[in-house]
């Protein structure tokens, strides 16, 4: 069989394959209160995939409901080695999903198959991992005091988590919180983004055939971010919110969440710059800046968008930067051999465009690659770099969220350092450099949660994930993740006959 004719097959059988996505709380799926549904579009046809139900107030006060009866009962009361073996068993259970759940996410969000089969199968390592960390990591400390106290710490969950995600790697980000919430003890309302719910949806189903976790630990209530995100976040039994997605919504978020004290994590926007001085190793860093602006349909949050290069080594490198992008296969997510796919949904679509447009209107050189003609009817812009850019423009300052490089040229290290701060966000950033203290150097002077020297992003588990800035508010991974699921608490034990102060004893 052809290519054409295999991509063409798998797609026939998803279109198939794929039913409508209705809530799961308390362990049942069940049509949204209201029983009102929206439609699932696919950005490769722009065609409807399937019916959504839509949740709001009154499912998240069931799912709340749930997931605090859990919470206190059967999964609360677990000893950790059992609970733990449920997460081992989530793990098991997607490992053997792996290419159904990877065809899902590419047909629902455009991203090419070679990726997600690799997203996928990074999911079930989140939850062996925090199986692991729980196990050998989650311990308290102890303080002697004198020979009159010993006192010490334990972590305990702290109760309903509500984890909002996004669309651009969903399968990756939910698993992220999910595995950390659960294996620290915590019960879970997902609210997965609208545009990409058919992962999270097979997730609930995975887990309700295979796992048999008790009914009520894991919820997942789709909807709408203004009707079913919002009143998860403003619930009163809802303890924390995990929440990843734009710098405009958390703050939305966390103006809704004051009341009820909520507690927020909050892993945001981002705008990163790639630094390349002219001693770099010109090829590898061009594999990098292309791969960190172009993977992911350039739908990423780390994405290197912004380019300063050595003006000595400016048009060497943007020449063989065109090169590239010329030759970068634009297709269909669902075909192995595609690098780009198209953006998730029309209206992120014309929003990309409209920043290609600002961008010429504001004086930048448009240089953009080739999207196949007969993928006229997908969300597609080509790989695009923007030329001429400098720091005043709005697609310099602004996260375009799309394949779109702006590429800027510097003289000095101070120069550049003060370039790449200028930007409300601090998410990440890549320093390309064969001089290993000016690596050091530039890296520990960009504000940002996160840099990486003669790199593109590979993220290691263990190490803080995160932003600062109006990139974000806390760190997952490792360790970090116990600071925000678990609650530590202090136990005082008087071991002596220490003094009490003895009001009204004559
Ligand atoms: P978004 O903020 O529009 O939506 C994210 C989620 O929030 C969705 O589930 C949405 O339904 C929900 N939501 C929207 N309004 C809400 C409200 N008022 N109350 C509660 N929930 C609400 O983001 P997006 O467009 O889905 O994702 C793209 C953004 O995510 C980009 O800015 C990207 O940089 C960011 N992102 C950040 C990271 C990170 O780790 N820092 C990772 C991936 C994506």
């Amino acid at each position: 069989m052809s290519n054409v004719n295999v991509v063409h097959k798998v797609r026939q059988e998803l279109q198939e394959k794929v039913k409508d996505v209705k809530l799961y709380i308390d362990g049942k799926f069940i049509v949204a209160e209201s029983n009102e549904q929206f439609d699932n579009i696919e950005p490769f046809t722009n065609a409807r995939i399937n019916s959504v139900a839509s949740g709001a107030r009154t499912d998240i006060d069931k799912a709340a409901k749930a997931a605090r009866k859990a919470f206190k009962g059967e999964w609360g009361g677990l000893p950790q080695q059992q609970r733990l073996d449920y997460i081992y068993k989530i793990a098991d259970s997607i490992d053997r999903h792996v290419e159904e759940l990877a065809h899902l996410e590419s047909y629902d969000t455009g991203l090419p198959i070679f990726l997600t089969k690799k997203m996928v199968s990074r999911a079930s390592k989140n939850f062996r991992f925090y199986a692991e960390m729980v196990s050998s990591q989650m311990y308290g400390d102890a303080y002697q005091v004198d020979d009159e106290f010993l006192n010490y710490t334990i972590r305990k969950p702290v109760g309903i988590a509500g984890l909002i995600t996004p669309w651009n790697a969903p399968f990756m980000l939910e698993t992220w919180k999910i595995a950390p919430a659960l294996a620290t003890g915590n019960t879970v309302i997902l609210k997965p983004a609208e545009w990409s719910p058919l992962t999270a949806n097979k997730l609930a189903e995975i887990i309700d055939e295979e796992v048999d976790l008790p009914d009520g630990v894991f919820n997942v209530v789709h909807g709408y971010g203004e009707t079913a995100g919002a009143s998860l976040v403003a619930h009163e039994d809802v303890e924390l919110i995990s929440f990843t997605g734009e710098t405009t919504t958390g703050s939305e978020i966390m103006k809704n969440g004051a009341d009820s004290l909520k507690r927020f994590s909050m892993e945001l926007g981002g705008k990163s710059p790639i630094i390349i001085f002219d001693d770099a190793d010109l090829d590898r860093a061009l594999d990098a800046c292309t791969w960190g602006i172009f993977s992911f349909n350039g739908e990423r949050c780390t994405a290197n968008s912004r380019l300063y290069v050595h003006e000595d080594i400016a048009e060497d490198f943007v020449k063989a930067l065109k090169e590239r992008i010329s030759n970068i296969k634009v297709g269909d997510p669902l075909d192995e051999k595609t690098e780009v796919g198209p953006l998730i949904h029309t209206n992120h679509y014309k929003n990309v465009k409209g920043y290609i447009e600002l961008a010429e209107q504001e004086g930048c050189e448009v240089f953009q690659g080739n999207v196949p003609e007969e993928h006229s009817q997908g969300n597609y812009i080509p790989p695009t770099i923007l030329l001429n850019a400098d720091n005043s423009m709005r697609v310099v300052q602004e996260e375009v969220f799309g394949p779109v490089l702006t590429v800027m040229t510097f003289k000095e290290e101070e120069e550049v350092i003060e370039k790449a701060n200028d930007v409300r966000y601090g998410l990440a950033g890549y320093v390309w450099t064969k001089d290993i203290q000016r690596g050091h150097r530039v890296s520990q002077a960009v504000d940002a949660g996160m840099l990486w020297i003669n790199s593109q992003n590979v993220r290691d588990l263990r190490t803080p994930f995160g932003g600062s800035k109006h990139s974000g508010i806390g760190r997952e991974g490792g360790y970090y993740a116990f600071e925000f699921y678990t609650e530590m608490q202090v136990i005082h034990v008087a071991i002596g006959e220490h003094r009490i102060p003895q009001f009204g004893k004559n």
